[in-house]
C-alpha cells in the first residue's frame, strides 16, 4: 500500500515510512492510495484478533511482524475480556460498543496500544531511537504514555498544566514509574504545554539532534487500528452480512467516525455515521450546513475530549468530498487560513447525520439511560446516545460507541446519578499511589535542557 498527502504535493510513501511521521512535507495528511474492500462471508465468528489482521493487512503490508504484534496487543490481560471491545445490548436494535476497556479506560488506547508496539517493532528494526514530546489536558497523554511504557527505543516527555488535571487523570499518568515516560507539570495552562511543544518543533537542529517525534491523531495508523472494530461491533450486532447497521459516535478531531467511513468503503454495510459533538459544534454545523467554520477559542465542557475548535483528520474526509483531487484540498486549507472558513454546501454528503448536545443532555442521557438500562455511561458516551437516538431507524440496529469509562468522570456522574461512580477492576486505589513527576517554568528553553538530559 502507498499512501500520498491530501494536498498532493508530496512523494508516495510506504506505511512504515509514514508511521513516525507527522504531516506530510506539504502539510497535509497521508492517506493509502487505493481502497481495498473485504469480503465480510470469511470474518464472521473470527476472533478480534483475526479480524485484526484482515483489515490492518490491508494498510500495513510492509509490517513483517504484524500478526505477532496485533495478538500481543489485543489480549484479555490488556483490554479486559476476549471480545476487547464487548457489545452490550440496551434493548433490541440498540448497542453500545464497549471501546473503553483499555489501561486508561478510553477509546484512544485500542489506537494507541498498538501504535506503541508498531513503533518499538519498526524502531528495533532500524537500530533508532525515539523521544516522543506531547502537551495533554488530560486523556491523550495518559493513553500514550501506558502504549509507550517500558517500549525499546523510546522516551516520553509529556508537558501537563501543573494542577489543573482531575486527580484521577493525575494518578494514571503520575503514578507510572517506568524510567522512560518523564511527566513535565508545566506551571501555566493547556496552552502554555501546547506552545512549548510547538516552540521545540520549531527548533529544526534540536528537533533533528534529539530525534523528537509525536504520537498525534493525524498518524493513519490510528484510524486504521480504529476501522477494526466497526467490524467486529457490526458482526456482534447481526445475523446476516446483508443487514444494515447505523454508527453513533462522539466526535473532537473526527478520527474515530473517519474509521467507520473507511470501514464503510471497504464493504461494511454501513447506513449512517452518525456525529454528535458537544457545544464545540464545528463538526455538526458543517454537516447541517456545509459551511466549516474553525472556531477562534474552545468552550470548557464536561466531554472535555471533544473540546475542539478545529478537527485535525477532518481534512481526510474533505479530500474524499472534492474526489482526492490535493490541488482543490490545498487550496481550501488556504482559504481556511486566511478567512477561518469554507463553504462546500454544493457537494452532496455522504450518509452522514449530526447532531450536538449541551451539559444538560449529558447530564439528562446518563439519567435516563442508567434508569431504563441500569448502565453507568460517561459523558461522551451521552453525546453520543442523545444525537443517535433523535436520528434512530426502525429496523435499523443502532450501534452507539462508548469512548471512556464512567470511573473517569466522576463529578458529572454525581451530577447526574448522587453517586460516585464504580471502580473498573485494577484502578480502585489509584490515586493513592506514589507519583513521580518534574515541575518546570512555562519556558520552551526548559524543555529542551529537560531532554538534553534525559534523552537516549
Ligand atoms: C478523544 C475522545 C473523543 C473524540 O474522538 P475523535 O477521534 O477525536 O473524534 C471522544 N470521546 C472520548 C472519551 C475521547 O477521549
Amino acid at each position: 500500500m502507498l499512501y500520498e498527502s491530501t494536498r498532493g504535493g508530496a512523494p508516495a510513501r510506504r506505511f512504515n515510512e509514514i508511521l513516525l511521521e507527522g504531516l506530510a512535507p506539504d502539510g497535509g495528511l497521508y492517506v493509502p492510495q487505493s481502497r481495498p474492500t473485504l469480503d465480510l462471508g470469511p470474518l464472521r465468528g473470527r476472533s478480534y484478533t483475526e479480524i485484526a489482521c484482515a483489515v490492518l493487512a490491508q494498510f500495513m503490508d510492509d509490517v513483517p511482524d504484524l500478526k505477532e504484534i496485533v495478538e500481543r496487543t489485543y489480549t484479555k490481560e490488556i483490554f479486559g475480556s476476549d471480545d476487547i471491545v464487548p457489545l452490550r445490548t440496551l434493548e433490541p436494535g440498540l448497542h453500545l460498543l464497549g471501546l473503553s476497556n483499555g489501561p486508561t479506560l478510553a477509546f484512544k488506547d485500542v489506537a494507541l496500544q498498538l501504535l506503541g508496539n508498531l513503533f518499538e517493532s519498526v524502531l528495533g528494526r532500524r537500530g533508532e531511537t525515539l523521544n516522543v514530546l506531547g502537551a495533554t489536558s488530560g486523556d491523550t497523554g495518559s493513553a500514550a504514555e501506558h502504549a509507550l511504557r517500558g517500549k525499546k527505543g523510546i522516551d516520553v516527555f509529556m508537558l501537563s498544566p501543573h494542577g489543573r488535571m482531575s486527580a484521577f487523570q493525575r494518578a494514571q499518568m503520575y503514578s507510572l514509574m517506568d524510567p522512560n515516560i518523564h511527566n513535565l507539570a508545566v506551571k501555566g495552562v493547556f496552552d502554555d504545554c501546547q506552545d512549548m511543544v510547538k516552540q521545540v518543533n520549531a527548533d529544526a537542529a534540536f528537533k533533528s539532534k534529539y530525534r523528537i517525534g509525536a504520537v498525534n491523531s493525524i498518524n493513519w495508523a490510528r484510524v486504521a487500528a480504529q476501522v477494526v472494530y466497526y467490524f467486529t461491533g457490526y458482526f456482534a450486532a447481526t445475523r446476516r452480512d446483508s443487514e444494515q447497521v447505523s454508527f453513533a459516535v462522539p466526535s473532537g478531531n473526527f478520527g474515530n467516525i473517519f474509521a467507520g467511513y473507511v470501514a464503510r468503503a471497504m464493504g461494511l454495510p454501513v447506513k449512517r455515521l452518525i456525529l454528535a459533538t458537544n457545544e464545540n459544534d464545528v463538526l455538526d454545523e458543517f454537516f447541517r450546513s456545509g459551511r466549516y467554520r474553525v472556531r477562534k477559542a474552545v468552550v470548557e465542557t464536561s466531554s472535555p475530549s471533544m473540546d475542539i475548535s478545529r478537527a485535525s483528520n477532518f481534512e481526510r474526509y474533505v479530500f474524499e468530498l472534492v474526489a482526492r483531487d490535493g490541488a482543490r484540498v490545498k487550496k481550501l486549507w488556504k482559504q481556511l487560513e486566511s478567512n477561518g472558513e469554507f463553504d462546500l454546501s454544493g457537494i452532496p454528503g455522504s450518509g452522514f447525520a449530526s447532531g450536538r448536545s449541551t451539559h444538560a443532555d449529558r447530564i439528562a442521557t446518563i439519567r435516563s439511560v442508567h434508569a431504563k438500562y441500569g448502565v453507568v455511561i460517561d459523558p461522551h458516551t451521552a453525546d453520543g446516545i442523545k444525537v443517535a437516538l433523535e436520528h434512530r431507524e426502525p429496523d435499523v440496529p443502532l450501534i452507539c460507541l462508548e469512548t471512556a469509562a464512567a470511573a473517569k468522570f466522576a463529578a458529572t456522574i454525581r451530577e447526574a446519578l448522587g453517586r460516585e461512580p464504580g471502580r473498573p477492576k485494577g484502578c480502585e486505589g489509584l490515586e493513592k499511589l506514589p507519583q513521580r513527576f518534574e515541575l518546570i517554568e512555562p519556558d520552551a528553553a526548559a524543555v529542551k535542557r529537560y531532554i538534553a538530559s534525559h534523552a537516549k
